[in-house]
């Protein structure tokens, strides 16, 4: 069993407050995402987890043990990082059993676990060259099973895959996952990407200027998003500003561009004249059959073939901007010209309303 626990956490760098009280669990065989914009305090966390920082103030166990102030080296933790740190002068296979080594694992078993890692990572062939002889997600292959090596009590994952193209961070991603899962090691990874961060977790932990946001499963983070700052940070998403028209039944909101909206709100403290915030996200929304209600009308601005659907983006009569992601009939909506008049169709379950940045429901 091991259980992570940050108890409290403060984080100060001289006057600046970098961690704000931060607590969370991370259970056993967990992967745990911090995810947050750039100089949230992501790392400041990490670092604190792998004892390279001590905490201002708060506690932080491994199962019981209050490991806040102990060593680095003490943790018995894996780590990666963004650029892999591997040993320029080591071939693949001694980076991996390194640590084995200077553990003093005899050189027959060593062999067998950094062969066996090497396979897990698909590096088969791979194990004599030298860093400089691998690609990127080569390199970081081996930095990963070299962390594993040590069967860690905690794998630390700082950007892991920031440097990498787009389709071999998917595909790592998905490799990360599942290599984590089969050692069941307990992982506390780090991004600033929320596809990442949703694909790749259990649990993802939201941060913002050094607080804890929103904590829940990817599922529950993306439909359930408590904060406007939440919605925003998780999902490609539209943004309008509506004044609350009238609170009788589900709530309606009349938005600048002059169209009126059903919401699925039935929040009884709303009263007509309040402001309020609308997010949409792109994949949810289409363009309208001419019957349906719920419509926004705009013009035509800009089409984007993506591949599985069409990105349309559209100038509402206010003369914002608004997006929206076609996925059925692209010949059609794809022949369409510039300017031409459009409506949207909003469903009220795709919309989730905020006042003061706090969602009502
Ligand atoms: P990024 O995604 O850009 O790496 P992050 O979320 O990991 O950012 P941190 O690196 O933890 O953020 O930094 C949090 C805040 O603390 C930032 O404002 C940063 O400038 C500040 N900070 C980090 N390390 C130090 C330091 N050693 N001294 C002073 N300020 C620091």
């Amino acid at each position: 069993m091991v259980e992570l626990v940050l108890e409290d956490i403060h984080i100060m760098y001289d006057d600046f407050h970098a961690i704000k009280g931060f607590n969370l669990t991370v259970k056993d065989s967990e992967i745990a995402t911090l995810l947050g914009p750039s100089g949230c305090g992501k790392t400041s966390l990490l670092r604190a987890v792998a004892g390279f920082n001590i905490p201002s103030s708060g506690r932080i166990f491994l199962d019981d043990e209050d490991i806040t102030e102990l060593p680095p080296q003490k943790r018995g933790m894996g780590m990666i990082f963004q650029n892999y740190a591997l040993w320029p002068h080591m071939s693949v296979e001694a980076n991996i059993g390194y640590g084995l080594k200077v553990r003093k694992v005899g050189r027959e078993e060593r062999k067998k676990i950094v062969m066996d890692l090497v396979k897990q990572v698909q590096l088969e062939g791979h194990d004599q060259k030298f860093p400089t002889q691998l690609s990127g997600g080569q390199q970081q292959r081996v930095a990963l099973a070299r962390a594993l090596a040590i069967s860690p009590k905690i794998l630390l994952c700082d950007e892991p895959l920031s440097n990498l193209d787009f389709k071999l961070r998917v595909e790592l991603r998905t490799e990360i996952r599942d290599i984590a899962k089969q050692h069941g090691v307990t992982v506390v990874y780090v991004t600033h990407d929320q596809t990442e961060a949703l694909a790749i977790s259990d649990k993802v932990a939201i941060i913002d200027e050094g607080t804890l946001i929103q904590e829940g499963s990817p599922l529950s983070i993306f439909s359930n998003p408590e904060t406007l700052f939440v919605a925003n940070f998780v999902g490609e998403n539209n943004t309008l500003d509506a004044t609350v028209s009238d609170t009788s039944g589900k709530l309606k909101v009349k938005l600048k561009s002059g169209e009126e909206l059903i919401t699925n709100v039935t929040n009884s403290d709303l009263a007509p004249g309040i402001d309020v915030t609308l997010v949409t996200r792109f994949n949810e929304l289409n363009f309208a059959p001419a019957e349906a209600g719920n419509q926004l009308k705009g013009k035509l601005r800009h089409l984007a073939f993506m591949g599985d659907f069409v990105q349309a983006e559209i100038t509402l009569h206010d003369d914002k901007l608004f997006t929206v992601n076609i996925k059925e009939n692209l010949e059609k909506y794809s022949n369409l010209e510039m300017g031409s008049e459009v409506s949207i169709q909003i469903p009220a379950d795709a919309m989730f309303v905020f006042k003061d940045g706090k969602r009502v429901v």
